[in-house]
């Protein structure tokens, strides 16, 4: 039998793919606001997980546009991050760079979505589907925002509180050694 496969059924696996881990996203963001040290931090996280819950409403709003069931599938590479970042936090949870290890998964769980939505976005626009195209637009636009907002912390950490007494502290010891 000839292959009939086309662009809106790989569109609607994506969406699928993208809403089991649009779901996951909201649990690693909460684990990950429990396990932040920084006031900045956990704000942030706790920020998107609740984004991140319009934003799994946003896409059911989308399979009823595209008319076809709000249904997710597993996605690996979303199974794969978070079990990671599971594994991070035994190591790195409770050491000076737990906000730093934090930061770094959740920016992998970022750029995961970024990737799928970009591409979610553009097959909509592909497919005629404008309205859903300015629904993933708007969630394409949050998860950038976040992105951007969490190399912020992630750069403005090493200049607030403890962390920079510490790298002082090691830098003074490096120019007493060399003296
Ligand atoms: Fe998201
Ligand atoms: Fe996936
Ligand atoms: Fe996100």
């Amino acid at each position: 039998m000839a292959k009939t496969k086309t662009l809106e059924d790989a569109f609607y696996e994506t969406l699928k793919d993208v809403f089991y881990a649009e779901k996951q996203s909201v649990r690693a963001l909460k684990k990950s606001a429990k396990a932040a040290q920084s006031d900045a931090l956990r704000d942030a996280f706790e920020t998107h997980a609740e984004e991140s819950q319009g934003q799994v409403e946003r896409l059911t709003q989308v399979f009823e546009l595209i008319g076809k069931p709000a249904r997710g599938k597993t996605c690996e590479a979303m199974q794969g991050l978070t079990s990671e970042m599971e594994s991070d936090l035994e190591d790195f949870g409770e050491t000076e760079a737990a906000d730093d290890v934090l930061i770094g998964c959740a920016q992998a769980v970022e750029h995961y979505e970024i990737a799928r939505y970009g591409t979610l976005k553009s097959w909509a626009t592909k497919l005629g589907y404008d309205e859903v195209a300015e629904l993933l637009g708007q969630t394409l636009e949050e998860e950038k925002k976040t992105d951007a907002l969490l190399t912020e912390i992630a750069d403005q950490a090493s200049s607030v509180g403890g962390a920079a007494v510490e790298k002082t502290g090691k830098g003074d010891k490096g120019s007493s050694k060399a003296a």
